[in-house]
């Protein structure tokens, strides 16, 4: 049995107050278990120099080790390493796909340094308009391998970003989230690091380089986010070694001098990063790639196509319509490259025309040439002949006057 108090609102929305139990209450649990069921997704992608410690920091935030062979520095261009694990914590199932850069840093000519990475990103993301441009759409079982979030390793130099870190934070920050890191924290003094963070956190203001913004409207997560914005660019030490550190075994580096704790925040501050990435941020994350830079991605990429919401007379134009005139445009296109191609031809065909036709001029020229050299050499042969024949006679001529001469002397001897 259920009572409904009934509230007119301003906006005649009605309000009711419930007594009683109905159920729907129940609504979280069950996207919870759901969610459980399907277990969950991340991307990640680690952009530094080779050896800055991307490996052995993936391996200590996900307390694990991703089996992973050290990466040589004679890669003669950057590429992407791209690997998916399964992981369970308690009953939570979490697909990670790591993908790293491979030789970045490493090559004399840095310019086009950033270009594999966006258009790694760029591919993800086309992939999924791709799916969802399907008529028979399967999310269900789609890998969604869009990058949630880039953490950017800095070497901890102490000075300033490289022209590098520069180039390539600003190619990918309209992209996808990144988080900036200094790497090997453990390698630059308290002093040094204090001044350096700020001076990072200047330059990328000054580049004018987005980077991911700690959500500040869920008042459970506004307080401590607000408070990690001020810890940027974490500064984080990794390692999967336990050291022993009084009567406690920890997760950490150890020197001559000493051992750098990673889950002690007054060492470093990769307890910081692993909070916000995976406790508190994972789903903000993700949702910022969805909502934010895929629909970046798809708006521009859909304009470029030629698709619009309004026409030009501010009206809003339906799909049929844009697909209509795009026919027509491609119709039209069409035909006048069918049109260029046949000018092409005909006239390729009439330069052919001419080079045949002076061919078989040049050939017909050789041809009267030659027959009119063989008919002077007929001439001299038959003058040659002739003149040949007349010698024959004259000798047959010569010889039998020399036989006649010859039996008139032997006669007149005899006689004598
Ligand atoms: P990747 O090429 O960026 O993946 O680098 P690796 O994770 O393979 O690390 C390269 C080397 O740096 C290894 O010898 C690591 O032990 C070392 N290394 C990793 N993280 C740290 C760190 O936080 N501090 C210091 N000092 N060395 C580190």
């Amino acid at each position: 049995f259920t009572y409904f108090f009934f509230k007119q609102k301003e906006d005649n929305i009605r309000c009711l107050t419930m007594f009683g139990h109905f159920g729907f209450e129940c609504l979280p649990h069950q996207l919870v278990n759901r969610s459980i069921q399907q277990g969950f997704s991340f991307n990640l992608l680690c952009v530094g120099e080779t050896g800055i410690g991307k490996s052995t920091l993936i391996n200590t935030l996900f307390n694990t080790n991703l089996k992973d062979k050290k990466s040589s520095h004679f890669y003669p261009n950057v590429e992407l390493k791209i690997q998916t694990y399964d992981l369970q914590e308690s009953n939570v199932q979490l697909k990670l796909t790591v993908v790293k850069t491979v030789g970045y840093g490493d090559q004399i000519n840095k310019e086009a340094s950033y270009q594999p990475i966006v258009d790694y990103i760029d591919a993800q993301f086309e992939a999924y308009l791709q799916e969802e441009l399907k008529i028979k759409r399967s999310f269900v079982d789609y890998h969604d391998s869009r990058i949630h979030v880039c953490l950017y390793f800095i070497s901890p130099t102490g000075h300033s970003l490289k022209s590098l870190d520069l180039s390539t934070m600003k190619s990918i920050g309209s992209k996808v989230n990144i988080i900036p890191l200094i790497a090997k924290a453990d390698t630059i003094s308290k002093n040094d690091l204090q001044k350096f963070k700020c001076k990072i956190m200047s330059e990328l203001v000054s580049n004018d380089i987005q980077i991911y913004q700690f959500p500040t409207y869920d008042e459970t997560t506004a307080q401590v986010n607000t408070s990690m914005k001020g810890h940027l660019p974490f500064a984080v030490a990794g390692s999967t070694d336990e050291v022993k550190v009084g009567k406690r075994m920890v997760r950490g580096r150890q020197y001559p001098w000493g051992v750098i704790q990673v889950e002690n925040e007054n060492h470093c501050d990769f307890v910081k990063l692993r909070d916000m990435l995976l406790c508190t941020n994972m789903e903000d994350l993700k949702e910022q790639t969805h909502t934010l830079h895929y629909e970046r991605y798809r708006c521009c990429k859909l304009q470029r196509i030629g698709f619009t919401d309004v026409g030009p007379d501010n009206q809003p134009v339906s799909f049929q319509e844009i697909y209509e005139v795009k026919r027509q445009e491609f119709y039209d296109q069409c035909q006048r490259e069918e049109e260029v191609l046949k000018q092409k031809f005909m006239q390729r065909v009439k330069e052919k025309e001419i080079t045949f036709k002076e061919t078989e001029k040049e050939l017909q020229d050789k041809f009267e040439q030659l027959k009119r050299v063989q008919q002077e050499e007929t001439i001299k042969l038959e003058e040659e002949k002739r003149q040949l024949e007349e010698e024959i006679i004259n000798f047959y001529k010569m010889k039998s006057g020399s036989e006649t001469f010859q039996t008139q002397g032997c006669t007149s001897i005899k006689k004598d």
